[in-house]
């Protein structure tokens, strides 16, 4: 790298600033400084969080202790969704992480299960998942180390539920700690190079001036400089995903933490609950063309299983992205670039996809190069893109019929791209996962089945068992899942052993 980026400055201090600055100082720590300026006056969202285990290789970048990362930010150990009501009133699944039974040669798990349960020898899907079963059962183990690659264990995968607030300022000790600055101020006025139009600085409300070679906007759904000083253009996805308002409210905890997060399909929209150690996250997502304010907020207070610990805190939004995440010198990062509802627990991925991006095709001579930018804004929308279908997906795949919302749902019009998996998987059960996207086979396969889209037949490449076998294969599987399962200590023992809060 040579001299032409010496200077990065991060807007915004949530999850996204803090995220970007640890890394940044992380990784290019050497050659240049970093600069972080955040607002106490305005505040960060902060609520949640529930992640997806990618988290895992960005904590691994920072070299985080695991114990210590999840004691300090009241953390628990997150195997999967719990969706209810989804499909019917009534309904459950779980979209588990990490694989699902055993596939064999080209033959993915799931079709041996299709002809099984034609056959009518086979159970519900979840009990061929490890990550299901240990879910449903309160339990939490990581994988052992030195586990066979064909045993259940070594299919676990997880991810973390933590206090974002405490996790912000987790990071922001281990980015100054590593020589990040941070101003605390109000910024008022973004400064454009006459010539470039490329920023040049930002003006605080109290006269300083921070300049920089390289923005990085983490200043939420504003998107100052991304929107404020570049107007990039946002492309609205509210047509498909319906939701635009939040309402969170935190609960005391009634017993032990589920090692999963929960999605309950409301009349007008969906409610999280997010375990934590200190205490239960609660939300309601909902649609303000379907349900107002108050009667959401008295909805989601009636659905708490322990006491409300504060006013529920409402939250707007508009589902979408930013049509160019890095525009000129500003490379926008969460909020600031878009939103697709926390429905899969997909923004902070997006934040850390976003960084890796960014540091692989990190401008070192300070050249915008559209080589560069239009790569960069391209992977951006192909990963976005196939996160809002299989978010479309829940909306779409459901049979309820009693409520507005869900009619409306149940009626959208919905992308090609989504019809297409659609109607493949219909046909035969067959899906394949595009390029890099971020969503496995495993995963489409549960959500779908889940949200009661039954192939009408399966691939004939399962007919190379002999039909005998089936029932035998199925059942050992199962009955392994559930043997390792019995291994595994509950979560709270596991947390009490490994990284309880202070
Ligand atoms: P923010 O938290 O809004 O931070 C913005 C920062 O910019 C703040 O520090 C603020 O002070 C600063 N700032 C803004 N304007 C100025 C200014 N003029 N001068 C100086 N500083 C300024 N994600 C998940 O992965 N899992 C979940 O379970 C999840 N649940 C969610 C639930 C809801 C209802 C919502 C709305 C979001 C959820 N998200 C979830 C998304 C997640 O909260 C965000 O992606 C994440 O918090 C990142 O936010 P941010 O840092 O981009 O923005």
């Amino acid at each position: 790298m040579n001299n032409g980026i010496t200077h990065i400055v991060v807007v915004g201090g949530g999850t996204a600033g803090w995220m970007a600055a640890s890394a940044l100082i992380r990784v290019l720590g050497r050659k240049v400084t970093v600069r972080l300026v955040e607002s106490d006056e305005i505040g960060i969202v902060g609520v949640g969080e529930a992640t997806v285990p990618h988290i895992k290789l960005f904590n691994n970048l920072l070299g985080l202790n695991e114990a210590d990362f999840v004691a300090r930010t009241q953390g628990t150990f997150k195997l999967g969704i719990q969706f209810r009501d989804w499909g019917k009133l009534g309904d459950s699944y779980i979209h588990g992480f990490g694989v699902m039974g055993h596939d064999i040669g080209l033959t993915p798990f799931h079709q041996f299960w299709l002809k099984g349960r034609q056959a009518g020898c086979a159970a519900d899907l979840g009990d061929y998942s490890v990550n299901t079963v240990a879910a449903i059962r309160g339990k939490f183990m990581p994988a052992p180390v030195d586990v066979p690659a064909n045993n259940p264990l070594g299919g676990i995968a997880y991810a973390y539920h933590f206090d974002a607030s405490l996790y912000a300022r987790y990071l922001r000790e281990y980015a100054e700690a590593r020589g990040v600055r941070r101003s605390e101020g109000k910024i008022q006025d973004v400064e454009l190079h006459p010539e470039s139009g490329h920023v040049a600085a930002v003006l605080l409300a109290n006269g300083e001036r921070i300049e920089g070679d390289l923005f990085i906007d983490c200043s939420g759904f504003r998107g100052l400089l991304i929107e404020g000083a570049l107007a990039s253009g946002y492309e609205d996805w509210s047509h498909w995903l319906p939701c635009d308002r939040a309402l969170a409210v935190p609960c005391a905890r009634v017993e032990a933490p589920t090692p999963y997060t929960r999605s309950t399909a409301r009349e007008a929209g969906w409610q999280w609950r997010i375990p934590l150690q200190h205490r239960t996250g609660n939300g309601y997502v909902y649609s303000s063309r379907h349900i107002g304010d108050d009667e959401a907020a008295a909805k989601l207070l009636a659905n708490l299983d322990g006491e409300a610990l504060a006013d529920p805190r409402p939250l707007r939004f508009v589902t979408g992205i930013r049509k160019k995440a890095w525009n000129r010198n500003v490379v926008s990062l969460g909020l600031a670039s878009g939103f697709m509802e926390p429905l899969e627990s997909t923004s902070i991925h997006m934040i850390q996809a976003g960084i890796s991006k960014l540091l692989q095709l990190f401008p070192s001579d300070g050249v915008m190069d559209p080589v560069l930018v239009d790569r960069y804004n391209s992977q951006t929308r192909f990963e976005a893109e196939r996160i809002r279908d299989f978010l479309i997906l829940h909306y779409k795949a459901t049979a309820r019929d009693d409520s507005p919302f869900w009619n409306d749902c149940r009626n959208m019009s919905i992308p090609a791209s989504l019809q297409e998996n659609i109607d493949l998987f219909r046909h035969s059960g067959r899906f394949f996962r595009t390029a890099e996207e971020m969503f496995a086979v495993v995963s489409w396969i549960q959500v779908m089945i889940g949200q009661g889209i039954m192939p009408r037949g399966y691939d004939p490449l399962v007919d190379q068992m002999p039909d005998e076998d089936i029932p035998r294969f199925l059942a050992s599987i199962r009955d392994v899942v559930s043997k390792n399962v019995d291994l595994m200590p509950t979560h709270q023992q596991f947390i009490d052993r490994e990284c309880r809060a202070p």
